[in-house]
């Protein structure tokens, strides 16, 4: 019989279908020292050129270019100008200044000699070879006051926040995190504090998934695993749809008799699609739960991972309209033929090697989607294509992880 919803959707139509769902994105200033991984929400522009005035490359000497041309040029050395000075200093023909690295140039200087081109006797320098109008750092050469150094939607990495105390930015508006419930469920899950039974084993994927969230930038809270029944279910789904802004289950949304995440969701919630033409990974389910956003992602460890990246992560970064950090690709020369199935996106666990310049990527571990062994040690993730076949000598694209 049909289905009342999208059923078995190809992974660009999943991804569509979660784009017609939107949340309510509000902004926040935040300290920069609080930013990494968060979203800036509108443009930052620096305060300060950057450099902020010509200073040295090198720890060395300032000298007027035309006077250093043919060694061996003897000058005097007439004075000092160290990082954090702020007197300035003025050089004529014949005359050196010894210099720091990050120390303002002289006026009248246009060339820095390193330390080690010349020797020094007393307050004379003698030059060893004839040197080039060069190691100055040059007045606003990096960015320049004004500039935009950011617009809305960049991911703040170390470097960026880095970024910003140089151009003199101590806070910035950032899109507030978005609260997601991590729900597991599973009669043999059992937390870490736990003794295993035979049968049983620790609850893993919340973890993975709740790094997962942390590092787009927003916010999971990991609730106690759920065991398979449907009131048990339905309760805990009602109380994370009051405190959160998203919902994501891990199990429990196959063909099974106790897949209650999909028995519910088919029989209370508003399911946007179900099953998607992914390997791993087709079971996900997408929808409303009383109005909050619901994925159910696999269980099965890699699965449920995968999926995250492909789907959820990417329905993230739409709502911010932001880049997707975890995306980072490069592309390898595949050394095995790889299984793939006509109509479905392949995401295998490789390892990449360098081989005759080239970069090669084969199968790590055995690709069973319980294998969580398999994707931790892994390089990357195949993108192979529906239309693509993933044989050997391919050139194919590699999710890094
Ligand atoms: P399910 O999707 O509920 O049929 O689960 C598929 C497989 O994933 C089973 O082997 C489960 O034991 C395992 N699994 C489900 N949830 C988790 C979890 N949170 N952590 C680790 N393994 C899980
Ligand atoms: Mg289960």
């Amino acid at each position: 019989m049909a289905k009342p919803y999208p059923y078995f959707v190809s992974l660009n139509e999943a991804i569509g279908l979660c784009q017609k769902t939107s949340l309510n994105m509000e902004s926040e200033t935040i300290p920069i020292s609080q930013a990494i991984n968060r979203i800036v929400s509108s443009d930052i522009k620096a305060k300060v050129n950057d450099p902020g005035f010509d200073n040295s490359a090198m720890d060395g000497f300032a000298v007027i270019h035309s006077d250093t041309t043919s060694p061996p040029a003897q000058l005097s050395i007439i004075g000092s100008s160290m990082a954090g000075t702020t007197e300035s200093h003025t050089l004529s023909s014949g005359q050196a200044i010894r210099i720091m690295t990050g120390a303002p140039i002289p006026q009248g200087a246009d060339s820095i000699i390193p330390i080690e081109d010349c020797t020094v006797s007393g307050d004379k320098i003698t030059l060893k070879t004839p040197s080039k109008p060069h190691f100055i750092r040059k007045l606003g050469e990096n960015f320049a006051q004004n500039q935009t150094i950011f617009s809305s939607g960049e991911t703040m990495s170390p470097e960026k926040i880095a970024l910003c105390a140089a151009a003199g930015i101590s806070t910035i508006s950032v899109f507030k995190k978005i609260k997601i419930a991590v729900i597991s469920t599973g009669d043999e899950l059992k937390s870490l504090d736990d003794d295993l039974e035979h049968g049983q084993i620790y609850e893993s994927n919340s973890y993975g998934l709740a790094a997962l969230i942390e590092i787009y930038g927003h916010e999971a809270t990991r609730f106690p695993s759920v065991i398979d029944d449907l009131d048990t279910l339905k309760q805990t789904l009602n109380e994370a749809s009051k405190t959160h802004d998203c919902i994501i289950t891990s199990g429990g949304v196959s063909m099974g008799d106790k897949d209650f995440v999909r028995i519910l969701m088919e029989q209370e919630g508003d399911i946007k699609f179900w099953r998607v033409k992914m390997r791993p990974g087709s079971p996900p389910i997408f929808g409303m739960w009383k109005n909050t956003p619901i994925f159910g992602l696999p269980g099965n460890p890699v699965s449920s991972h995968v999926v995250f990246r492909a789907i959820v992560g990417k329905w993230l970064t739409y709502l911010t309209n932001s880049k997707d950090i975890n995306n980072k690709t490069t592309h390898a020369i595949l050394d095995e033929d790889i299984k793939t199935q006509e109509g479905f996106t392949t995401f295998r666990r490789v390892e990449l090697f360098i081989k005759d310049n080239q970069t090669f990527a084969r199968l790590k571990g055995h690709q069973g989607s319980g294998n969580i062994a398999g994707i931790a040690m892994s390089d990357g993730l195949t993108l192979i294509e529906p239309n693509e076949l993933g044989k050997k000598g391919d050139i194919c694209k590699i999710i890094l992880l």
